[in-house]
């Protein structure tokens, strides 16, 4: 793989040439100037222009549109946001419950702008399945997460249990404790959709410059190195590449997320394995894992992933030989079959982390900033969640995207809860991976003693709630 095409294996797998837009060369008004040509960006430009078409609107890309996590993720399409049940969870019934619909609506109105807009991505609502895979501790944390969405107010149709049998008509891992079903998730070919969105919003009207760095920002105004645009509002969409842009650094945080993809698999593989009508999967570790099949026919699965010290990005995603196998043993646990298959993709990308576990969308209205980030590896969905609210708080409307718990409304971007300085956020990253680390090997040996795998389960469930705390190191 080469250039943008080796980016990811769906850059790669698209059928235009990926010349890039003519870049940023002279001095510019707009209404709205959007930073980064991924999904938040292109998201934003598209609701706001589907409801304003006046407004002049301009996109300053540093590479290309969907070069950023919008080109490499996944592709699970999820109707949630990261710690969701932690945000909504207090609030009165009713309005929890309208919380929840309108997440759970997000694949639809995903699929419903792609049927709209003539983007084929290959969009299939196939649902999640959550599964206790390699451990029994698995069942019981699974067990526990739908006893608490019952709580909530989420029944059948939103969760529901699986026994192993029933796990196996769409699913057969090796060992297999059940799994946890949820409908409310799309899976799709990821670069299909960013390329696509960019091509509808510049039909409707948006200039997009590509290869167009913005070096500084401030109020009213982005620099790139030849050129310069002048707004009214200025939306930071850079998501993962926050350390870019002085200020949303110290709130947003980027972390790195690695995935693989194994050759083209043939039928009698997928009649073993399942998954054929669109589902996404995953592991119930306490560290990432996430998987789907491919529109042709791959297993695409992502595990783990790392934090940089002072949260530098990572550009080289040449997988090194350990972190391919890695993500080779994992797959190969859950379906010995493909012990031997062949990767033939290996890449990553960088993703933004909120201090708080959970996304953030906000209008600073005396700054006329606004943006949405924040969403730590689970933002395909919540970026169009955060478009659209986006959108709505720049227009001034009150409804019930800017109603939200995840909505800080006219707040000041400096309001956002900010990250611990250095060494803290990386001694407290690597203190918790290690738990959790620790915690997965203790767990998937069937051999471990009682006390040692409740010792190893206690230390990084402690780890977990340290992390979701306020002010864990303070
Ligand atoms: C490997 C991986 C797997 C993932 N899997 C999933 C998944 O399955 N499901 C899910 O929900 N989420 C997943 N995510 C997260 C999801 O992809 C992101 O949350 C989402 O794509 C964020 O979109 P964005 O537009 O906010 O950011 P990005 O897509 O990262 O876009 C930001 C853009 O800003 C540009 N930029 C950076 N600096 C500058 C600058 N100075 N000037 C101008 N432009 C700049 C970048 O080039 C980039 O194009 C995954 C992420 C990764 C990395």
């Amino acid at each position: 793989m080469a250039g943008w095409r080796g980016v990811s294996l769906w850059m790669e797998q698209l059928d235009e040439t990926l010349t890039p837009r003519p870049a940023l060369h002279q001095d510019l008004h707009a209404d709205v100037v959007i930073i980064g040509a991924g999904y938040s960006g292109l998201w934003t430009a598209y609701y706001l222009k589907q409801q304003a078409p006046q407004l002049k609107i301009a996109i300053v890309e540093s590479q290309i549109a969907g070069f950023g996590a919008s080109g490499r993720n996944g592709g699970w399409l999820m109707g949630n946001l990261l710690g969701e049940d932690r945000l909504l969870g207090p609030l009165p019934a009713a309005q929890r419950h309208a919380g929840y619909q309108l997440l759970h609506a997000i694949p639809d109105e995903v699929a419903r702008v792609c049927h709209a807009e003539d983007i084929d991505c290959n969009l299939r609502k196939g649902g999640v399945l959550y599964c206790a895979a390699r451990y029994p501790e698995q069942e019981r944390r699974l067990r526990e997460q739908l006893a608490a969405a019952r709580e909530q107010g989420l029944g059948e149709d939103d969760y529901r249990w699986l026994s192993p049998a029933a796990l196996r008509e769409q699913l057969n891992v090796a060992r297999s404790y059940g799994a946890l079903y949820s409908p409310h998730c799309a899976t799709l070919q990821p670069a299909r959709l960013v390329r696509g969105l960019a091509e509808v919003v510049e039909r409707m009207g948006v200039h997009i410059f590509e290869q167009s760095a913005v070096i500084d920002w401030k109020p009213g105004q982005v620099r790139t190195e030849h050129g310069r645009i002048k707004a009214d509002w200025v939306v930071p969409a850079v998501e993962g590449y926050a350390s870019v842009l002085p200020a949303l650094n110290k709130h947003q945080l980027a972390a790195q997320s690695l995935i693989v993809a194994t050759e083209p698999l043939p039928a009698d593989v997928w009649a073993e394995i399942g998954l054929n009508r669109g589902q996404a999967f995953s592991e119930n570790s306490r560290q990432v894992t996430y998987g789907q099949r491919s529109g042709d026919d791959r297993l695409v699965f992502g595990a783990r992933g790392g934090y940089r010290f002072g949260g530098h990005l990572r550009s080289d995603f040449k997988l090194s030989h350990a972190e391919r196998e890695l993500r080779q043993r994992l797959f190969s646990e859950l379906f010995p079959i493909l012990r031997n298959v062949r990767l033939t993709h290996a890449w990553g990308g960088n993703l933004g982390v909120a201090r708080r576990f959970h996304p953030h969308m906000l209008a600073d209205l005396r700054q006329q900033i606004a943006l949405a980030g924040g969403y730590g590896g689970e933002g395909v969905g919540a970026s169009n969640l955060g478009g659209r609210t986006v959108a709505a708080l720049i227009l001034g409307q009150d409804n019930e995207l800017t109603r939200q718990p995840w909505v800080f409304g006219d707040r000041a971007l400096a309001s956002l809860p900010r990250w611990e300085p250095e060494p803290l956020r990386w001694l407290g990253y690597n203190a918790i991976i290690q738990s959790f680390v620790h915690e997965d090997r203790v767990l998937a040996n069937p051999h471990a003693p009682r006390w040692r795998r409740k010792m190893a389960e206690g230390l990084a469930g402690c780890m977990e709630r340290l992390m979701k705390t306020k002010e864990p190191f303070a």
